[in-house]
């Protein structure tokens, strides 16, 4: 028996239980209780391991989290003297400690520009209804208590949360439970979906226009902000043409609105820089980061505002009436400190963009000459693939989000987890892969695409 797999109860009683007893985040129940789920039980560096130990090269870093791999013990020891020294305070009515000082202050020393400024939270999501109870209150604390509208994006993810779904503009999550009122979306800078027969350039453009024509149509005085990632990750990474964003953050100085860049998945590195922000030389008033902040360990979170708009929040606002009681929690600040000093002195960043992204750009391009494939997008250590029964006539699969899944599944049976988003697959590899990792990553994807076209073509969907 694999030594590591000793404490754990064999695969069928595991996936037994869990369908027993188990709600599972985006899943559907009648699968989780018929096919069952998957039991991953152990990782190391970039490689899954499922319960009964098979090897899965993981290509989405978890959920586009650990950047770091997986393993560190360094992480594990922090935690653990932290949990020993202080395993729990409050940062709320004036009481901070240690860890959450350093990595507030560690967090303002490597943002870019004068983001200065760290509200944490737990998650994503909560980070994200952060940002929209701040620049409600920041407006109103300024005299502008009309400026309180956000505009997104459709096909955006911004949490999933009552706010975050609010904001993020995923329609089937929007038809589960409703939207809070006061938020707008335009349309999504989605070349292979909606450019039809624009350039990249023109369609960037018109999309980013879009911005200005809403904030016109709802009026400057009742527009607290923009919120946007700077490449949509759960949308199917969505790498905007290279016209949309210099675009938006003309339009974002010419009113007197927000901009607020969900650098979630973003953020620690994935694009090549530390920040999506410096990869697109935006000037964003706060940027919610969570994910990569502590490569996945833990679960934290944080909003990150610039200095003039938290100083001027700190003298007009009064008491902010907000906060999590795991704001800042000590052990996750500690690990999160832990995980930026390995970045940093291990230069995981610079090497990953400097040695491997470029191999990573040159292979995963050659995706393209596969018949299944119509589109291969990428930023930094972030991928995606636009499957097509026909690439020229740029056409969608008759039953969407079938031949994604198909892929996806494929992969995972030749040890590679990606994501399907849709009728995209994406990757987003911890960014400790090897060049060697890239080329198993191509090896398998390329066999994965191979061995879907049977299914795909009996259950009628490829012509
Ligand atoms: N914003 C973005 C851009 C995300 O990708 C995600 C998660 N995928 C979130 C927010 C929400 O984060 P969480 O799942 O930690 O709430």
């Amino acid at each position: 028996m694999n030594k590591h797999l000793i404490n754990h109860r064999p695969t069928e009683e595991l996936v037994q239980l869990n369908a027993d007893h188990h709600i599972q985040p985006f899943a559907d129940g009648a699968i989780t209780k018929g096919k069952g789920s998957r039991i991953i039980s152990r990782a190391e560096g970039v490689y899954l391991y499922d319960n009964d130990g098979a090897q899965i090269l993981d290509a989405m870093a978890g959920l586009w989290c650990v950047n770091i791999g997986y393993g560190r013990p360094e992480l594990a020891e922090v935690a653990a003297r932290q949990m020993r020294e202080l395993p729990y305070y409050n940062t709320f009515f004036q009481t901070a400690h240690p860890p959450v000082v350093e990595l507030a202050a560690k967090l303002a020393e490597i943002t870019p520009g004068d983001l200065s400024h760290v509200f944490f939270g737990n998650s994503g999501s909560d980070a994200n209804d952060t940002n929209l109870r701040f620049v409600r209150h920041y407006w109103a604390a300024m005299g502008k208590p009309s400026k309180q509208a956000v505009i997104s994006r459709l096909n955006a993810y911004h949490g999933s949360s009552i706010a975050g779904t609010s904001l993020g503009g995923m329609l089937n999550m929007h038809a589960q439970g409703g939207v809070m009122p006061g938020i707008h979306w335009i349309d999504e800078p989605n070349w292979w979906v909606n450019g039809g027969d624009e350039s990249p350039e023109e369609f960037g453009l018109r999309m980013a226009r879009q911005l200005e024509e809403k904030i016109r149509e709802l009026g400057e005085a009742n527009v607290a902000a923009f919120i946007a990632e700077p490449i949509q990750g759960a949308g199917g990474v969505i790498v905007p043409p290279d016209t949309y964003w210099p675009e938006i953050q003309r339009i974002c100085d010419a009113y007197e609105i927000l901009l607020i860049a969900d650098e979630v998945i973003t953020g620690f590195g994935r694009t090549g820089n530390w920040f999506a922000t410096e990869t697109y030389d935006l000037r964003p008033d706060i940027i919610t980061v969570a994910k990569g902040l502590s490569s996945g360990y833990v679960p934290i979170s944080g909003s990150i505002i610039r200095e003039d708009i938290a100083a001027a929040f700190a003298e007009k606002a009064g008491p902010f009436f907000h906060g999590y009681t795991y704001s800042g929690h000590p052990v996750a600040a500690a690990v999160a400190l832990e995980n930026i000093r390995i970045l940093e002195e291990e230069n995981i960043v610079r090497t990953c963009a400097a040695e491997v992204v470029p191999y990573f750009e040159e292979r995963w391009a050659t995706l393209i000459d596969h018949e299944l494939v119509g589109e291969t997008r990428q930023k930094g250590m972030l991928g995606a693939i636009q499957l097509t029964p026909n690439a020229r006539a740029k056409a969608p699969f008759d039953m969407p989000g079938r031949a994604g899944l198909i892929v996806k599944e494929c992969g995972i049976e030749n040890g590679v987890m990606c994501r399907n988003v849709k009728d995209s697959i994406a990757v987003s590899p911890p960014l400790i892969v090897t060049r060697a990792h890239v080329d198993e990553l191509l090896t398998k994807v390329t066999k994965s695409l191979d061995d879907a076209m049977p299914t795909l073509k009996a259950e009628g969907l490829l012509r």
